[in-house]
């Protein structure tokens, strides 16, 4: 048996009521099985790979706190800290009814090498509570959130642990919670990150994601000597990643001709009007089928993605297994030749299959979420940097960096796949390469 396997073996015995988190460790452990391989004596003797997949720490606890009909709710809220090797955990919450253990323990897993590919110092974490903000009402939310913090404030802090959002804690959650713990507190520090402007946070940070996700699709594409300039772009989401996906590709030449959301998708074959877009979802939280009202030369599918519609490249920027293996088939057979992935997990087991086929018959590149949209944890360290500055940066300089950071994280992850022996396969390659740094600052910090 391999150090790999002995060591998933002993997880899968411990931990065998987290199926998440047994396939996301599944899953890292054998891509970083060549440089495992190549370094095992020294892993084994630091027992490397048995810290690995433990958290430093997980705090539980209970979140009492009063409904509008005056009556007391109980929540669970969660906090993994997973691996601080290289910096401060950092991480989102996560406030939605299927918040469990198991989950919150694969994102933080995942968050490690993500935020390791930024190149930041920046450790893994990942916290949330089974709460679901959906119905209730500002002042519930505002009243869950004090609670929530007055608990979790004892264990993070600007050089420890600083939580952002994620799905359900968007800006208003992070309003709530930073004003709990610095009422706490007394502390007006950058604890937390995807903070209102007024208050510590960054320009650039609503645009990270999308905008990172297209500069890094932009080194993939050039790597094979081709341009974006006029290829055809397939998004799915119309939301905060999609929107700035759109705006950035555009601006270097592609024609994204699709967007979407859970109810049906737009094309639109002479190119997205993002105007249109911003006004149905940033103007008044519509739908998208409204798309077609405005621009009566496009088309509206009712109940569909948008895999099958003709691209070059497709970024999935909406949801987990959104693209299954059919999906990933179909935009093969149709002549997509990239995917670049802006949401987390867009592609299930399958459509990866489909893609690495694909890869070694002929070329297909395809960038894994891990390195595609670590964007936006990249500017949330640089929210953390101004903040301990106390200095805003300008758009520019902010987004200046941005590109710097991916096109970084594009030359160590195909580096390290090329230096382990897979040329091209990306998923490896982002995997060791975020591996590498972890491991070598755990080995020189000793067994702790
Ligand atoms: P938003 O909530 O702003 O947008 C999500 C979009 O996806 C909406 O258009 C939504 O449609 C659509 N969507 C959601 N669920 C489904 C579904 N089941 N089927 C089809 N469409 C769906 O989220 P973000 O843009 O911020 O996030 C998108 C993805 O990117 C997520 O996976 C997130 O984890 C990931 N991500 C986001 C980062 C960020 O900085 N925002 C950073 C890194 C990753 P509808 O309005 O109908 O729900």
């Amino acid at each position: 048996m391999s150090y790999v396997e002995e060591v998933y073996a002993k997880l899968e015995e411990k931990h065998a009521y987290e199926p998440e988190f047994l396939e996301a460790a599944k899953r890292i452990l054998e891509t970083i099985t060549p440089i495992v391989e190549a370094n095992e004596d020294l892993y084994r003797k630091n027992s490397l790979l048995e810290r690995l997949v433990e958290p430093e720490r997980i705090i539980t606890f209970r979140v009492p706190w009063v409904d509008d009909q005056g009556k007391q709710q109980v929540n669970l809220g969660y906090r993994v800290q997973f691996n601080s090797a290289i910096g401060p955990y950092k991480g989102g919450l996560r406030f939605h009814p299927s918040v469990n253990q198991s989950i919150l323990k694969f994102l933080g897993f995942e968050q490690i090498f993500k935020n390791s590919l930024t190149g930041l110092p920046i450790g893994g974490g990942k916290g949330g509570s089974d709460f679901d903000p959906k119905g209730k009402s500002d002042a519930e939310v505002m009243r869950f959130c004090q609670s929530f913090m007055t608990e979790l404030f004892k264990y993070i802090g600007a050089d420890e642990d600083v939580p952002a959002g994620d799905i359900g804690v968007g800006g208003r959650e992070i309003g709530y919670l930073y004003g709990q713990y610095k009422r706490i507190t007394n502390l007006y520090e950058g604890v937390l990150t995807g903070k209102g402007l007024s208050f510590g946070g960054s320009l650039a940070r609503p645009e990270a994601t999308g905008y990172g996700l297209v500069y890094i699709t932009n080194e993939v594409v050039k790597g094979t000597g081709k341009s974006l300039e006029g290829k055809t772009v397939v998004v799915s989401g119309s939301g905060n990643v999609a929107q700035y996906a759109i705006q950035k590709a555009q601006q270097l030449g592609a024609k994204p001709v699709t967007c979407s959301d859970s109810n049906g998708y737009v094309y639109d074959p002479d190119g997205i009007k993002l105007d249109v877009v911003f006004d149905i979802k940033q103007g008044h939280r519509g739908r998208i089928k409204e798309y077609v009202e405005k621009v009566p030369t496009a088309q509206y599918f009712e109940g569909q993605k948008p895999w099958g519609v003709k691209c070059d490249i497709a970024l999935p920027c909406a949801t987990q297994n959104e693209i299954n293996g059919e999906d990933a088939k179909t935009l093969i057979a149709n002549g997509c030749w990239c995917v670049c992935e802006g949401a987390n997990m867009p592609s299930d087991a399958d459509a990866i299959d489909a893609y690495e086929k694909a890869r070694v018959e002929s070329g297909f590149l395809y960038m894994p979420a891990k390195a595609a949209n670590a964007g936006g944890v990249a500017v949330s360290a640089l929210e953390m940097s101004q903040n301990s500055e106390r200095l805003s940066w300008t758009f520019d300089e902010v987004d200046e960096k941005l590109k710097g950071i991916m096109a970084g994280i594009y030359s160590k992850v195909s580096t390290a796949a090329k230096k382990y022996g897979h040329e091209g396969d990306f998923v490896a390659g982002a995997n060791i390469a975020g591996f590498e740094k972890v491991a070598d600052a755990m080995l020189a910090q000793g067994n702790v």
